[in-house]
């Protein structure tokens, strides 16, 4: 076998130096961010190539994917029996095995479907504190799509990693990602984790918690997506310049029939009040664990906002006012973790003891 004039005869020492080389050649290893909302996927060398919401069709009858990512959510709520259509991940974790190894399938053959030759290495990141059972379905559903080898990474190390704090420095480094599903809260330092707490209480539970305002406020239901929407559009922290109203239509519990209601950000903000404020107590749980060593660093540096939640209007702010401690939104809140994956990717073998399994 011959690698760019190189004649490297199996069956010798040389073969592992050939395998070593044909992997770093051939093989593109994949980063892997299995966000409850949001799946990415980066490849080594290239960068962030896919970013979907990370939701899954299915023909009932023949179990074959339908549609996936963001044409699936488009269809959400509205198949017929004959379509499945689901959010497979919860709480930051798989709820439905078959529906995520399917989701992870999709999207990893087709970020490679043109590789041929070598079988790619993985690196996912998962919530911290996952169960070893949740970390071997996560494990399962990747080797179902073909790579040869998973490694996980906790997401407060990635998050921090993808934002560029100096986790490797004797130095606390607190990050708080607030995904779909959960809040991770975590303190770093010396490339370990000091402390990690994940809540679940995030992004998700602030949409059922606008479904709930609106169900006991106008009596009417909404679905999940439409109060995501209400979310992005007039949610907030804070109060923010002259007051807002978007038109929303749904379901007028008694009756069945549609109706549409004029929604205020300030009712908007009253229902996001709960969520907000247990994310806000898992911060201050987590200042009240940490040594007075670490709480002198934080003070200091400050807190890293990472996650999709980070991007809600003035929460920043909010989170600095209550806590008295500067918090910065991290660049790009959405793709840190996965640029963090990714960094563990490019560098494998000198960053590969950041991964748990
Ligand atoms: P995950 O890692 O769990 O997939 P993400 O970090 O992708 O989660 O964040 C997704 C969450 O962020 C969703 O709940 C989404 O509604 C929320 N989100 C995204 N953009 C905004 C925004 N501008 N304001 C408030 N929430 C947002
Ligand atoms: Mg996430």
């Amino acid at each position: 076998m011959s690698i760019a004039g190189l004649s490297l005869p199996f069956g010798s020492s040389e073969t592992t130096i050939a395998r070593g080389l044909l992997n770093r050649v051939w093989s593109r290893d994949l980063a892997m961010d299995l966000g409850t909302a949001n799946t990415l996927i980066y490849v080594r060398g290239q960068g962030i190539i896919l970013n979907e919401p990370s939701v899954v069709a299915v023909e009932e009858a023949t179990g074959k994917p339908k549609a996936v990512g963001q044409e699936a959510k488009k269809i959400f709520g509205k198949t017929s029996s004959a379509i499945r259509c689901v959010r497979p991940m919860k709480d930051g974790v798989i709820a439905d095995f078959e529906m995520t190894a399917l989701m992870i399938n999709f999207m990893i053959k087709q970020v490679t479907k043109r590789w041929t030759l070598q079988k790619p290495r993985i690196v996912i990141g998962v919530p911290s504190g996952i169960t070893q059972v949740e970390k071997r379905a996560v494990i399962d559903a990747a080797l179902c799509s073909g790579v040869r080898e998973v490694m996980l990474v906790e997401e407060p190390m990635a998050a921090a990693l993808g934002a560029g704090l100096p986790i490797d420095k004797a130095m606390a480094n607190m990050i708080v990602d607030i995904g779909g599903g959960t809040t991770e809260v975590a303190i770093l330092s010396l490339n370990g984790t000091v402390y990690s707490q994940s809540i679940r209480v995030a992004g998700d539970e602030m949409d059922e918690a606008i479904q709930r305002k609106v169900r006991r406020s106008f009596g009417l239901q909404i679905g999940i997506f439409e109060a995501e929407r209400i979310k992005l559009l007039l949610g907030s922290a804070l109060p923010f310049g002259k007051p807002r109203s978007i038109s929303v239509t749904g379901r007028e519990i008694t009756t069945g029939i549609p109706r549409r209601i004029e929604l205020t950000d300030e009712a908007v903000r009253e229902a996001l009040d709960e969520p907000i404020s247990a994310i806000i107590s898992s911060v201050v749980t987590a200042l009240e664990q940490a040594t007075p060593e670490a709480v002198h660093d934080i003070l200091n540096r400050g807190i890293y906002l990472a996650g999709g939640g980070a991007l809600l209007k003035g929460l920043d702010v909010r989170l600095t006012q209550e806590t008295e401690i500067q918090f910065h939104r991290v660049q790009d809140p959405l793709s840190c973790v996965v640029r963090g994956v990714g960094k563990i990717c490019e560098n494998l073998r000198e960053m590969r003891e950041l991964c748990i399994a």
